[in-house]
This record gives structure tokens, sequence and C-alpha cells, in this order.
């Protein structure tokens, strides 16, 4: 009998277990896709305890794109109109060691930076962050979470004292009363939700509220469904707040010996009368009242969020000003109650830990903080002053970077920018600018490749072992099951051979990824993401395990997989109390206005997965969307004169995208809806993002990847008024 391999799911941060087994087993006919290729089989692991055997439809035919278009030898070419030419491995990292040394000599560490992703294992970021901030001297390493919850680090950070969610999933199932705000779990994070679902169905008592702009299928859930007008949360929030003030519906034992700035904040909230808050929101003050009630009732309210938060020039006040409701009636550090961010990526939170964003040193640790710093630098055998005090480049900077000619060499892996970042004309023409792009991934063609000089394989989920962190705090050993194609390797390796042929051959002497993995927990301990008790071995012999996880603890059964932070309501602050933010709403960065009329807010299917580099390759889930698409609200529709499936234009002050036309009452008039999935490989004119913005977020430096103002109108209308001389000002 053939045991399977547990793994974790790769694609959301949910987080769910797997177990795989190869195509053919004895006694079974071969396991096939539709075209009758020979795959892997997956099935969702019942003693995984996050996700209990469940698996959604992206971890079930994850092994379908394993094989499709893989990038299997490393490539290169010395300009943009050249075709790529298969090199060796040694030619390859040969000429970034020897460009990078060029750069580091001529205009230092900081024109070099690396973009990396939420799909790195634990120790991909750690080997990345360690050649970058150790090594190099720039900080300039960031990931796509920057893109995705940067928000929710920043607002941890500064209420809590930490970064880290304080809940786990077990208190899916011990709340009164869920908050959904900004995200549409039931599609972005099925596992997780259907787990809150079935509680909330068997108990009648308990209370679900979604707040979403777009009646989602997570608001079909909802006992209470509050459809705000798009940039309004913190008016909602505040609104709420306002509430539970006015009714003396506060934890006063709480805020009083565990919290501070509660005075500023009820200065600000004062200023939120209900009135005016359902007036701003777009609700009834009725529904407001309803839900500042569940709060002030519910014994234990836990909120949950995911980029309808994070994605906003002020994301970091909105989820400041979420968790100030939990700190003014005392729901948090409890069983069923606390503010819980779901995290996109399976391991943004594994990056988290390893210092895997440009403002990170490992174990949540900050390079502006002199005393972290020391530590690193003494653990990593670096003289003093060697980490750089300043954050690097964020996500969006790289590309202002490229722009103004300060980056000269821009080393991305595992991510898409050139559909996942803002104001796509922008970002491409800013790629077009880099004078070197190293591009790292497991598959080829992507977008981005068509901006590379020198194309890297990565070996991808399965072809390496390696450690992610799910949303909950869980730690699962992800093993290696099959051999990469190719000559792909790791990406841990890859950066740890740069690091070697850079001249560092003592810092990259790892023979494993199980060492590198005792390399990284060492810096977590102490911390509150302490994971020194962790090690692959462990992993491998007990299975998943949540951190905080102290070298030498024994796992209590009970709460092994329960654990909570601040459940002594002290908090990792200078006095140990956590603090209010005080925010006056702003609104959206770029509201509607009569040349440009309607929202436009963005978001994610069930079935795909960011920019379709896996989904899109597979034949069920592609057939399922053939076009990208519009929601548009028929009242809307009917005044544009479109009709259902009908190709529209939409133009914003930057770019602009054709899409089919999806006539619903899910979004509200003035407000339209387009995935963010599709680039220029898999539709033409199809990229959301040509139409965003990158205003971001001043704490968080996310953008406001949610939403933005646009002009929207059949293409029969454009070619009957002429309208597109109306946007000429769209490159
Ligand atoms: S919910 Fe997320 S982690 Fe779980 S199977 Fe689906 S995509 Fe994978």
């Amino acid at each position: 009998m053939t045991s399977p391999t547990k793994t974790l799911c790769p694609y959301c941060g949910v987080g769910c277990g797997l177990e795989v087994l190869p195509p053919a087993l004895p006694g079974k006919a071969t396991h096939r896709d539709d075209r009758g290729v020979p795959i892997w089989r997956v099935r969702g692991d019942r003693s995984h305890p996050s996700s209990l055997g469940k698996v959604c439809v992206k971890g079930a035919t994850i092994a379908e794109a394993l094989d499709k278009d893989r990038l299997r030898y490393p490539m290169m070419r010395n300009s943009l109109e050249e075709p790529f030419q298969r090199v060796s491995w040694d030619d390859a990292l040969d000429r970034i060691a020897s460009e990078f040394r060029q750069i580091l000599a001529t205009d230092g560490p900081d024109a070099i930076a690396l973009y990396g992703s939420g799909q790195f294992q634990t120790e991909d970021y750690y080997i990345a962050q360690k050649l970058m901030k150790g090594c190099l001297g720039t900080n300039n390493f960031d990931a796509n979470s920057r893109l995705c919850m940067s928000s929710a680090v920043a607002g941890y950070v500064k209420s809590l004292g930490s970064d880290g969610p304080p809940c786990c999933y077990a208190d899916l199932e011990e709340t009164d009363c869920a908050f959904l705000i900004g995200t549409n779990a039931a599609e972005c994070h099925p596992i997780a939700f259907n787990r809150l679902r079935v509680h909330h169905k068997k108990n009648r008592s308990v209370k679900l509220i979604v707040v979403d702009p777009r009646k989602t299928a997570t608001a079909d859930a909802a006992d209470l469904y509050l459809a705000i007008r798009p940039g309004t949360d913190i008016d909602l929030l505040n609104g709420i707040a306002h509430l539970l003030l006015r009714w003396g519906q506060l934890d006063t034992l709480f805020i009083d010996e565990c919290t501070r700035g509660f005075p500023e904040f009820t200065d600000v909230v004062r200023h939120y009368p209900p009135d005016l808050v359902a007036q701003r929101c777009g609700i009834s003050q009725e529904e407001l009242e309803t839900a500042a009630r569940l709060w002030a009732q519910s014994k234990r309210v836990l909120s949950l969020w995911s980029m309808g938060l994070n994605q906003s020039s002020e994301g970091t006040a909105k989820v400041r000003s979420l968790i100030n409701l939990h700190l003014m009636t005392g729901n948090i550090g409890k069983p069923g109650t606390g503010p819980f961010s779901l995290t996109g990526q399976p391991n943004a939170m594994g990056g988290r830990e390893a210092g895997g964003l440009a403002h990170l040193l490992p174990g949540y640790r900050l390079v502006t903080n002199p005393q972290h710093r020391r530590e690193v630098e003494e653990y990593w055998n670096l003289s003093p002053g060697q980490i750089n005090p300043r954050p690097g480049l964020a996500a969006w900077d790289m590309m202002l970077g490229l722009e103004a000619g300060t980056v000269k060499a821009l080393w991305v892996a595992a991510t898409n920018p050139a559909v996942s970042m803002p104001d796509l004309d922008r970002t491409h023409a800013a790629l077009r600018r880099s004078p070197l792009t190293i591009y790292q991934d497991a598959y080829y063609p992507t977008e981005t490749a068509e901006f590379a000089h020198i194309l890297l394989p990565a070996a991808q989920w399965g072809e390496k072992t390696g450690v992610m962190t799910n949303s909950e705090r869980m730690v699962t050993l992800c093993p290696q099951f099959r051999d990469p194609p190719g000559e792909a390797r790791a990406d841990w390796e890859i950066f740890a051979e740069v690091g070697r042929r850079l001249g560092f051959e003592a810092s990259f002497e790892f023979r494993s990824s199980a060492e590198v993995y005792r390399e990284f927990v060492y810096l977590t301990k102490s911390r509150i993401c302490d994971m020194a008790g962790l090690s692959q071995e462990r992993l491998r012999r007990e299975g998943p395990l949540q951190w905080p996880c102290a070298e030498g603890e024994t796992d209590d059964p009970e709460t092994r997989h329960a654990k909570r932070l601040y459940t002594d309501f002290r908090f990792p602050t200078e006095d140990g109390r956590a603090k209010f933010g005080a925010y006056h709403a702003r609104g959206l960065a770029e509201p509607p206005d009569p040349d440009y009329p309607f929202v436009l807010t963005t978001g994610r299917l069930y079935e795909h997965w960011h920019t379709q580099t896996r989904t899109g390759r597979i034949d069920k889930i592609a057939k399922k969307y053939p076009d990208p698409f519009i929601e548009i609200h028929p009242r809307d529709a009917r005044e544009l004169t479109v009709i259902d499936g009908e190709w529209v234009i939409v133009v914003s002050k930057r770019g602009r995208g054709k899409f089919r036309a999806k006539l619903t009452r899910a979004i509200a008039p003035g407000t339209v809806f387009v995935p963010m999935h599709w680039g220029f490989l898999w539709a033409d004119d199809a990229e959301a993002n040509a139409l965003t913005h990158p205003e971001s977020c001043p704490e968080s430096l996310q953008p406001e990847l949610k939403a933005c103002a646009v002009q929207v109108f059949s293409v029969e209308s454009e070619r009957g008024t002429g309208k597109s001389e109306v946007v000429g000002c769209v490159t």
C-alpha cells in the first residue's frame, strides 16, 4: 500500500491539508486529467487540524497544473526584442553575479531589488532576505504580500504592538457573532468560511454580519448584510463605535487596564452620529443600529477581513478602526473573539515571520530598530551596522525606481507583477526600462517573462521540501514528492548559489532546506512568533503545529491546535497595553466624478487564483470563464444601453479594458466589478489593473487596488459616438 504524502494546499492562506498519491497505484487505473495525461491524486487530509479533510476546487485540481507550460531550463537574452536562448545554470548565475558586482561597485546595493512572493516556502524567504539584507546591504526585498495584506500587518503592529493574527480557526466555531468586512470568504477562503457557516447554521443564536459593497456569496449567508458604498468602511466602524459609546456598551475594565488612547478615540467617534453615518454609507440607520446592537449584545465577537480593507489608501486606518471595536468591547484574547485577518497567499504569514517585507527582519523584527538589527547581525556574523537602517523599496516603489533609473536590476520570483501591479501601462513602461530583469518562476510563458532578460526555472510545490504557515499560525511541512522538471531548482537554492558566487560562501553553507529552517527558527526565539521548538523533523513526525512553540515546549493536547495570542490581555507594547487608533474617514483616493462616474471595484472568483498562472492552465476552470466580465447593475445598464453579454469598454484616467457585461443586482448602482485574474496572456484588454491606481496607504504602503473611478460604455456606443476620442488621455 502506497502511503500518501501529507502536505499543504499551495493556493490561499486558509492552508488546507492535502494528501497526494502518485498517478499509478497498484490495482488501480492510472489517474489522468481531462486530456488523458497521468496526474497525481490529491485529496483533503482529514488529520490536518485547519481543514479537517475539506478542500475546495482549487486545492482539488492543483495536480492538473503541475506539468503544463513549465519553464525547464535557464534562458537569457540581451534585450527584450531578442528571443530567449537556452543557457546553462553556470552561464545564467555567472551573469547575475557579474552584473550585480558591477552594480554594487557603480551604483551601490540599493540599485538592486528583489520582489518575491507569498508562494515562497519559509526557507525561500529566509535565504532571499539574508542575501539582500545581510550580505548585499540593501533592504530592497519586498513580496507580493505587500499588495495583499501589509495593511493588516501595520494595523496589528500599531494597535497590538506586534503582527500576528491573535485568533485561530476554532474561534470560527466558538463565536456568537461573526463580523465580516471587506472579505468574500465564501469564494476566496472557502474552507475557513465553511467552518463558520456550519457553526452558524447549527446555532440559530449565532449571528453573521457581512459588510461589502457587492452582494457576494458570503453576503448571501448573512443575517445582516450592509451594502456600504465603496470607501466608507471607517465611517461605518466609527459609527458603530459611536453607538456603543452612546449606549454605554463598553468593557470599561478592559479599556482601563489593558488599553490606551481611548479619550482621543472618543473625540473622533463623537463626529460619527448614526444619521450622518447611514447617509454616507448608503445604508439605513436601522441597519447601522442592528450591527452595533449585535456587537453590544454578543458575548463573543469575531471579525474577519481580507483585501477589502487592506487594499486601500487608508488600509491601516481601516484595520485599526476595526480593532478599536474589539478593544472597546474587550473582544480579544478569549475563545470566539478577536480581529482575524484572512491571509491571501499560502505562506504570506511565513514571509512576515522570516523578514519577507522591505521593513522587516526575521522574527517580526524591524529594520528601523537598532536592537533588532544588532541581534540579527550578531547571529549572521556581520559587522555592526552592516544591515541598512532604512526600510527598502516596497513593491510599487520598485516600479518607481525603475522608472527613475535608480533601480538597475530587478529580480522577480514566483509572482507576476506585469498583471498584479496597479496602473499597468505605467508598470509595463517601468519594466521595459529595467536594465536587467531576472525572472524566476515555475511557468513559462507568463506576462512578466515578456519583460525579462534572464529566466530561471524554479521548482514549485511538491518539487522541493519546505514549510508554510497559514492564517491561524499553523505551520505545516510540505515535503517534496516529485522531481522538478528539466533543470528547475528550489528558489532558496538559487538565492544561496548567487550568494556564494558573490563571495558569501560562509553565509550559505546549507545542505538542505531543513538546515535553513533550523537557522531561521533560532531567530524567532523569545519573540512573539516563537518557533524555536519547531523543526522540519518534528513537523514530519508530529504533523502541523501552531506557533508560538518555544524550544522544549511540549504540546498540551487540549490546546495544541487552538492557540491564541494575548490571552493574558498583555500586549507587546512598551507598557503592555493595546492602543486605540483614532482615524477620521478620508474615503476613496479617487472618488467618482462627472467624467468618471462609476466606482470600479476588483476582486476574485472561487475557481481562479491570482493571475491564472496555474488555474488558467486547468481546462475545467478555464472553460467556466471563457471571457473576462464586468458586473453592472441593470439600472446602470439600461442607462448605458448595455445588454447582458455585450462587450463594454471601461476607461479610467490611466488605461482601458474590454469586458463582457454581466447584469446583476448583486452590485449596487454606480459601482461595477471586474475580477483581477486576466492578464494579456489570457485575453486582450482584460486587465483590471490597467484601470487601477497606485495611491497607497501611507502606513502600510499597500496600493488601493480595490477601487478607482471609471467610465463605462458599450462597444456599440463607442463606435456610434466616437467616444474613444473622449478618452484620448489614455495612452
Ligand atoms: S480553501 Fe484555500 S487552501 Fe483550502 S483548498 Fe481551497 S485554495 Fe486551497
